[in-house]
């Protein structure tokens, strides 16, 4: 593992709870998306924040001992995946894949690296078959908040790695 800044951005793929318009980190259990699971142990009440829309955010680490992130023994800096599986796995109605490029500090790991910053570049048109509450608008509502397409697999890929090299 290293962790040093890149020369060139990286991009990379991963998924979010798309919901009231946003992108959030967070887990998915038992077909429910559970928005920033290390922050709710910290600060249960602490507000959960989106990825911001209109500026780049620097990651942070909620750990109790708190360190710059990303760390090399922890979990913190905004995480993405090398490649995009063929299939992505749906496992949440809220389930929103998409393509990301990272820069600042990273770690870089074998499937994928955590970074300093990160902002969303494109989503993919992959959808739960049973969206009911958004009507089956969920991704066009990211998408459009975002300012970012909304894309085919083969565009996504191809898009992401006209803003950073791609090692997926
Ligand atoms: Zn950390």
């Amino acid at each position: 593992m290293t962790a040093e800044p890149v020369a060139q951005p990286l991009v990379g793929f991963r998924r979010w709870g798309a919901t009231r318009g946003g992108l959030y980190s967070g887990i998915f259990v038992a077909g429910r998306f559970i928005p920033n699971p290390a922050l709710g142990m910290v600060a249960p009440r602490a507000a959960q924040k989106p990825w911001p829309v209109d500026a780049d955010r620097e990651a942070k680490c909620f750990a109790l001992n708190g360190h710059r992130a990303p760390f090399a023994n922890c979990n913190c800096g905004w995480a993405a995946y090398y490649a995009l599986d063929a299939e992505p796995e749906l496992p949440a109605p809220e389930c929103a894949w998409g393509a990301v490029v990272a820069w600042g500090t990273i770690i870089e790991c074998e499937t994928g690296f955590r970074a300093q910053f990160a902002r969303p570049l494109a989503l993919l048109d992959h959808r739960y078959p049973d969206d009911i509450r958004e009507r089956g608008q969920r991704l066009e509502g990211a998408a459009e908040a975002y300012e970012i397409p909304l894309l085919s697999r083969d565009e996504l890929i191809a898009y992401a790695g006209w803003h950073g090299e791609v090692r997926g």
